[in-house]
């Protein structure tokens, strides 16, 4: 994987955790998507830079910052994943664009080049999805479901995606 995030996208900041996402959208950014992630992720596995830097997130005091987790944007970077357009959580269905593998593994390396460049141990506290903050973090978050289900893995629950993305992320730290 050659994927790097560039060094201009990672400008000192006091940032203690990375949330993964989806966009719930098509296979590249919209005006949108851009204005609430920190990184996204297209179909072809290519970042694209959102709007907001990630040292905006340092506080969200002023109103200017990546919103993509409700009530946990302070010190938190955004990555998503763009797809996953009509997707319906029970039963289960990926919709019309469906994530691709090559997608959950360049989100993989982006999250590991974060938490070298920020100091972000990987624990379940500090890397994790979307649709595992309001277990572990306790705030609410509305049924949010991403990324919590691969299309192209769909026999893992939301609790072995969750370990899978930790455990992959580990590993491509320690390959850094
Ligand atoms: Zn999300």
């Amino acid at each position: 994987m050659t994927v790097q995030v560039p060094k201009a996208w990672m400008k000192p900041a006091d940032m203690r955790r990375v949330i993964c996402h989806w966009t719930a959208g098509g296979y590249t950014p919209s005006e949108n998507d851009l204005a609430h992630y920190h990184i996204l992720i297209d179909g072809e596995g290519a970042l694209h830079r959102g709007e907001h830097s990630i040292p905006d997130n340092e506080s969200t005091s002023d109103g200017e910052y990546a919103a993509h987790t409700r009530g946990k944007n302070g010190n938190s970077i955004g990555v998503s994943m763009c797809c996953m357009a009509g997707a319906e959580e029970r039963p289960f269905r990926a919709g019309v664009a469906p994530m691709k593998p090559v997608q959950w593994d360049t989100m993989v390396v982006v999250v590991a080049q974060l938490c070298k460049a920020y100091g972000i141990a990987v624990t379940p506290e500090t890397v994790l999805g979307h649709g595992e903050v309001q277990q572990i973090l306790g705030v609410t978050q509305n049924g949010k479901w991403d990324p919590m289900k691969l299309p192209f893995a769909a026999e893992l629950t939301p609790k072995q995606v969750g370990e899978k993305l930790r455990a992959e992320v580990t590993a491509a730290l320690a390959a850094l």
